[in-house]
C-alpha cells in the first residue's frame, strides 16, 4: 500500500455512537451538537465565543462581511495577505470586493512584517494572517505593526487546531480581532467539512449568529423551547447559509478528544524527519517557532529538484504533495505576480512530507531513506 501525504484518522465506533445519538434524537442540523461542540472548543481554547460554522471559507467570508459592513469600508479597500496559502484565504477577500495585497513570508512561510509594513497604504484596513502548518511565525509582530496602523487583524488558523505558545491559543491573543479554524477533511481536527469563527469582540459574535444564518436573529434550537411563539422571528439583514451542523459536530466533538495526543505523535514524526535530513546539506526543513507547541499541520522541504523527487517518491509508493503553489500564479491573482520574490522562489522547492497517524516510525524512516537517496 502506498503512502499518503495526508490522512484523517477518525475514532470511528465513537463517531458512530455520537452520530447516532443525532439520528435518534432527530435532530442533526443546527443546535444539540453544534451548541455541545461550540463550548468545548472555547473551554480547549480559551475563546470567548466560538460559533460553528459549515467551513473555514465561509468563515473567512464572515470575518470580511461583518468588519466591512461594520466599519464602513469601501469597494476596493486593501487587505494585506500571503501567496502561500490555501486559495480560500485570498477569495474570502474578493467575495467582499476588497483588494488583496500580496506581502512575502519569511523563513517560516508566514507573513514577513518588514514587507508588510511596506505594502500598507492609505487604503489598507487588515491584515490576513495564515498560520502556515501550524505555525506561529512572527504573528506577534504583526499584531504590533496592526496596532500601530489601526488595522484588523483576521487569522485564517485552518492549520492551527492544537497549536500554543507558552500554553496559551494565539487566537486568543490581545490584537487578534478574528480566528476561523477548518475541520475540513484532512486538518488536524478532521470531520467532513466544518469550521469555527471566534471573534474577540462579543458584539460581532452575536451578529455572525444572525448573518451565517440567513439574517434570521433566534436560531431554532431556543426557539422550539418557546412554545408556539416559535415561527416568530425577525430578519434584520441579508444573511447565509453558512451554519454548521449537529452530525458534523458529533464528530467534532470525538475528534477533539484525541486532538493534543495526535498532534503530540506529529511532534514525534517530526523530530524523526528533522534527525533523518539533518546530514543532508541540499534539504532545508521549514522551521518552525514554539516546536514544541506545534500542531504541525504540515511538514514541508525545500530541495533543489522538487519535482523530480515527488515523481522519484511516488514510484516507490510515497505520495507527497505541494503547500501551496504561490498564488500570484494562478490566473485570477496573476496581477500581483514578481511582488512576493522569496515566496515565488521557494514554492517551486517545497514538497509536503507525509504527516499524520497512519504512519509507523518504520514508514518514516523509509520515506526518510528514500528522499536521500534523491537528493544528493
Ligand atoms: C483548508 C484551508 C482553508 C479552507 O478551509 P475549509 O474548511 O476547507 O473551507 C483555508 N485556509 C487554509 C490555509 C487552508 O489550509
Amino acid at each position: 500500500m502506498s503512502i499518503q501525504v495526508l490522512k484523517p484518522k477518525f475514532h470511528v465506533e465513537e463517531c458512530l455512537d455520537s452520530v447516532r445519538e443525532c439520528l435518534e434524537n432527530g435532530w442533526t442540523g443546527m443546535g444539540f451538537k453544534t451548541i455541545q461542540f461550540e463550548n468545548s472548543w472555547m473551554e480547549y481554547t480559551g475563546h470567548k465565543n466560538a460559533y460553528f460554522l459549515n467551513s473555514n471559507t465561509v468563515g473567512l467570508h464572515l470575518a470580511f462581511h461583518i468588519l466591512k459592513r461594520e466599519l464602513g469600508w469601501q469597494d476596493g479597500d486593501e487587505v494585506i495577505t500571503t501567496p502561500i496559502t490555501f486559495v480560500s484565504t485570498n477569495h474570502a477577500i474578493l467575495y467582499e470586493n476588497l483588494k488583496p495585497v500580496f506581502a512575502d513570508v519569511d523563513e517560516y512561510l508566514c507573513l514577513d512584517p518588514n514587507d508588510v509594513q511596506k505594502k500598507i497604504t492609505n487604503k489598507t484596513k487588515a491584515v490576513i494572517f495564515v498560520g502556515y502548518g501550524g505555525r506561529i511565525g512572527k504573528l506577534k509582530e504583526i499584531i504590533n505593526i496592526c496596532k500601530t496602523h489601526n488595522l484588523k487583524l483576521i487569522l485564517d488558523a485552518a492549520h492551527m487546531s492544537g497549536t500554543r505558545a507558552d500554553g496559551v491559543f494565539p487566537g486568543t491573543w490581545d490584537g487578534v480581532d478574528v480566528t476561523v479554524y477548518s475541520y475540513q477533511a484532512v486538518k488536524n481536527l478532521a470531520t467532513g467539512d466544518s469550521g469555527c469563527i471566534c471573534w474577540a469582540e462579543d458584539k460581532y459574535a452575536k451578529l455572525t449568529r444572525e448573518i451565517a444564518w440567513c439574517g434570521i436573529n433566534k436560531d431554532t434550537y431556543s426557539r422550539s423551547n418557546k412554545g408556539t411563539y416559535a415561527w416568530k422571528y425577525d430578519v434584520d439583514n441579508i444573511g447565509y447559509k453558512y451554519n454548521g451542523n449537529s452530525i458534523m459536530a458529533a464528530i467534532a466533538l470525538v475528534q477533539l478528544k484525541y486532538l493534543d495526543s495526535e498532534n503530540e505523535r506529529r511532534r514525534e514524526i517530526v523530530r524523526l524527519y528533522e534527525d533523518g535530513f539533518r546530514n543532508n546539506s541540499l534539504i532545508s526543513v521549514v522551521p518552525a517557532n514554539f516546536k514544541e507547541e506545534c500542531c504541525y499541520h504540515l511538514f514541508e522541504l525545500a530541495v533543489p529538484d522538487r519535482d523530480g523527487l515527488l515523481e522519484y517518491l511516488s514510484k516507490n509508493g510515497i505520495n507527497c504533495g505541494v503547500h501551496y503553489r504561490d498564488n500570484t500564479e494562478y490566473k485570477l491573482y496573476n496581477s500581483s505576480k514578481g511582488l512576493c520574490p522569496r515566496a515565488h522562489r521557494v514554492s517551486q522547492h517545497l514538497i509536503t512530507m507525509p504527516l499524520h497517524m497512519w504512519l509507523t516510525n518504520d514508514d518514516v524512516l523509509r520515506i526518510i531513506e528514500k528522499v536521500n537517496e534523491f537528493v544528493r
